[in-house]
């Protein structure tokens, strides 16, 4: 435990396109925001080659790029941005204590909360492998589909995700394959009728991934197994999309907020505040449908002007800034 404690007025824990408008925001209205970036600095957008579906990058922007960008916007309105991994909270008291790298204690007034959220992968060494080359493995249908126009794609999951992100990218693709674990989907019967009325989406049920088949730099196939039959084949591809679902990064928070069965925080509807006074929610943390930088940045925006309204009715001589209204 450290001796000295930092205090804040506002905490922004996590560095995707949420936590950054967040900041923006939130240091345009004098709350001198602090922003930790965690372990994966950037957030999920790190791991996406090219963004085109973010407005304002009429040719298109790396995911990587953008963050900098982000980063910079922040930093240019003096949010400090720092390295480090928020490893426990306590939000019992009317100071919300958070602790970093689990020494250095800092208590804070608001809290924002924009952590996001995980894609679930399969964890094969070929899916890795194509993943980090960047070479045709995504968990993004909606970010990566684009770029399979025309092509043949597989998908792997049976969820609502899954046929939703299947039924997309039979609209850009020449064909995609869909390997459903189990003998049945999870998903909804309308999500999963749909798929199943698609004519260029073939399902193979009882059907797993053995391995993602490339030549070393890009993919080219996938070799799946039936596990009744036992029976293997390779499908040709350009892409291998997966869809077995995402974790939201909450779990050091799970004794003191609100949050759905899986993880999600809940904030009110409409609103970025979660059941803590002074904790607000942003991004992926809170969002299992969207799940899009934009919509993140949207959530993040709101955040920060909840947090500045809250802190303005708690404290009369902090004045709610009009820079953010302009
Ligand atoms: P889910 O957890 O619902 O589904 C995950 C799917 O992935 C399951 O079918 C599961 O198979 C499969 N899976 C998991 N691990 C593996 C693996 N290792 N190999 C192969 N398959 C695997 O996640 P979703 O992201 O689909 O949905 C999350 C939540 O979001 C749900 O509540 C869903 O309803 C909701 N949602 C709603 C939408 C809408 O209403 N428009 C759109 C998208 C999501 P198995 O079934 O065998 O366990």
């Amino acid at each position: 435990m450290s001796d000295t404690i930092e205090k804040l007025k506002c905490l922004i824990i996590g560095s995707g396109p949420a936590g950054y408008t967040a900041a923006i925001y939130a240091a345009r209205a004098n709350m001198n925001p602090v922003l930790y970036q965690g372990i994966q600095p950037g957030g999920q957008l790190t791991t996406t080659n090219e963004v085109e579906n973010f407005p304002g990058y009429p040719e298109g922007v790396t995911g990587p790029q953008m963050m900098m960008e982000l980063q910079k916007q922040a930093e240019r309105f003096e949010t400090d941005v720092r390295d480090g991994w928020i490893t426990k909270v306590d939000f019992s008291g009317d100071v919300h204590k958070v602790w970093v790298n689990d020494t250095k204690e800092i208590h804070c007034d608001t809290v924002i909360i924009s952590t996001g959220a995980s894609a679930k992968y399969l964890g094969i060494e070929s899916e890795q492998k194509y993943l980090k080359l960047g070479g045709g493995v995504s968990a993004c249908a909606v970010c990566d589909g684009f770029f399979y126009r025309n092509h043949e794609v597989v998908i792997v999951g049976a969820g609502d995700s899954a046929c939703e992100e299947a039924h997309y990218l039979s609209k850009l693709c020449k064909k995609v394959t869909m390997l459903v674990r189990r003998d049945e989907f999870r998903a909804s019967k309308i999500m999963a009728t749909r798929v199943k009325n698609t004519e260029n989406i073939e399902i193979l049920f009882n059907t797993e991934t053995e391995e993602v088949l490339g030549d070393g730099q890009v993919v080219t196939g996938v070799r799946v197994s039936n596990n009744k039959t036992k029976e293997t084949q390779d499908i040709p591809a350009t892409g291998f999309f997966v869809a077995i679902g995402h974790k939201p990064n909450t779990d050091i928070f799970k004794d003191f907020i609100d949050m759905d069965e899986t993880g999600y925080i809940k904030n009110v509807p409409g609103r970025a505040l979660t059941n803590v006074e002074g904790v607000f929610v942003c991004g992926d943390a809170a969002d299992h449908v969207y799940r899009q930088a934009v919509t993140a940045a949207g959530t993040g925006c709101m955040a920060a002007l909840d947090a500045e309204r809250y802190l303005a009715a708690k404290d009369s001589s902090f004045e709610v800034s009009t820079s953010n209204y302009n």
